[in-house]
C-alpha cells in the first residue's frame, strides 16, 4: 500500500509574491551611501544575506520610517494570479506558508488582503527605536544549516519532513538558494532558475502564479504530486 504524502507549499515574498524585490527597491529609490557595495555583496554571496540586510537598513536613520515605509508599500505590485493560487491550495487543503527574507513592516500589510493566518507568514523584523534602522531576526538558521540566512528557509521547511511531505519552494533568488536544496520540487525564476539548473534541483519555471496553479493542477491529476 502507498501512502500518499501531504503536498506543502513554501512561498519566497520578494520578487515572487511581489514582481520586484522590495528591499533592493528602496535601496535604488533612497539611494543611502554605500548600499552598493551591500547590495552587490548579497547577491555575489561574498556576505551573509543577514548581514548585508542588516547593513543595508543600519545605513538609514530610524527618522526616515514613515517615507520608507510608505515608498514601498506603494510601489509594490503583486504577481498574477495570486489570490487565485491562494484559492485553489485551499480547495485541496494545500498548507501554504510565506517564507520570506523581507521585513515585516511591507510584508505584513501587503499581505493583509490575503487573509493568510500570521503563524504561516515567516520574516524578518525592523525596529525604529535608535538611531538607525535595527533588522531582528527571529527565525534564524538552527542546524544544520550554517548559511546564516537571517530568515532560514531550511530551518522552517525541516519542520515538515520529507517521509510525510512534499516540500514545495517558489522563489526566485538569493534567499531561496539553500531552502531549494531541500525541497521536493521548486518553482523558480529569475537567478533561482539558474542555480537549480547548476546543482540539479526539480524545478519547473514560472512567470506568473496561473503558471503553478495550471502544473500542479495537471501533477495533482497525474497522481504525481
Ligand atoms: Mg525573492
Ligand atoms: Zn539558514
Amino acid at each position: 500500500m502507498t501512502s500518499r504524502k501531504t503536498p506543502i507549499v513554501f512561498c519566497d515574498f520578494d520578487g515572487t509574491i511581489t514582481a520586484n524585490d522590495n528591499i533592493v527597491a528602496i535601496m535604488k529609490h533612497f539611494k543611502p551611501e554605500g548600499y552598493e557595495e551591500i547590495i552587490n555583496a548579497v547577491l555575489d554571496q561574498s556576505i551573509s544575506i543577514r548581514e548585508g540586510v542588516g547593513r543595508m537598513f543600519a545605513l538609514f536613520p530610524s527618522s526616515r520610517k514613515d517615507e520608507i515605509v510608505s515608498y514601498a508599500l506603494e510601489q509594490a505590485v503583486i504577481r498574477e494570479g495570486f489570490a487565485e493560487f491562494l484559492d485553489y491550495l485551499k480547495s485541496k487543503d494545500i498548507p501554504f506558508y510565506v517564507t520570506s527574507g523581507g521585513i515585516d513592516f511591507f510584508v505584513d500589510p501587503l499581505l493583509k488582503p490575503f487573509d493568510i493566518p500570521a503563524d504561516h507568514i515567516f520574516c524578518n523584523s525592523a525596529v525604529f527605536d535608535g538611531d538607525h534602522i535595527q533588522i531582528t531576526w527571529p527565525h534564524p538558521c538552527q542546524d544544520p544549516c550554517s548559511n546564516d540566512c537571517g530568515m532560514c528557509k531550511v530551518t522552517v521547511i525541516k519542520d515538515y519532513p520529507a517521509e510525510k511531505y512534499t516540500r514545495i519552494l517558489i522563489g526566485d533568488s538569493v534567499t531561496d538558494f539553500e531552502g531549494a536544496k531541500k525541497a521536493d520540487l521548486v518553482y523558480s525564476r529569475s537567478t533561482l532558475t539558474e542555480r537549480c539548473e547548476e546543482i540539479g534541483v526539480n524545478h519547473v519555471p514560472f512567470e506568473t502564479f496561473n503558471d503553478i496553479l495550471e502544473d500542479m493542477k495537471h501533477k495533482l491529476n497525474q497522481g504525481v504530486l
